[in-house]
């Protein structure tokens, strides 16, 4: 029964990826054979990462035609990132906001050391 989990692994040598994470705006790369890196796969609810899993067909990522079980879970898992998830996708990305420009706050004292003693 860990015939995939060893499909996964062998294929999953560290560096050579080339694939990123399903999670929209994610960038991480990951295996070919997995999903998406682990923090967004952990995000996902049991019972979804357990759809994928069986889904998943080894060599998949390789002949570039998932099944069409495979598909319908992904789209699944999109449908549910964007009810569940959706404002994580923003809150990477806050709008910076501009300090109000505060410059005419300090004038220069010219002349105030020119004293004349004498
Ligand atoms: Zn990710």
């Amino acid at each position: 029964m860990t015939a995939k989990a060893d499909y996964v692994r062998a294929h999953a040598p560290a560096g050579a990826f080339g694939h990123t994470c399903h999670w929209p705006g994610c960038a991480a790369e990951v295996p070919p054979a997995m999903w998406g890196c682990k923090a967004h796969w952990y995000r996902l609810p049991f019972a979804l990462r357990q759809r994928i899993w069986r889904a998943y067909e080894p060599g998949q990522e390789i002949t570039k035609r998932p099944s069409a079980q495979y598909l319908a879970v992904a789209k699944d898992v999109e449908a549910w990132i964007a009810a569940n998830a959706a404002p994580d996708l923003f809150a990477s990305a806050p709008p910076a906001p501009q300090p109000a420009a505060d410059q005419d706050h300090h004038t220069a004292h010219r002349g105030a050391f020119e004293r004349e003693d004498g």
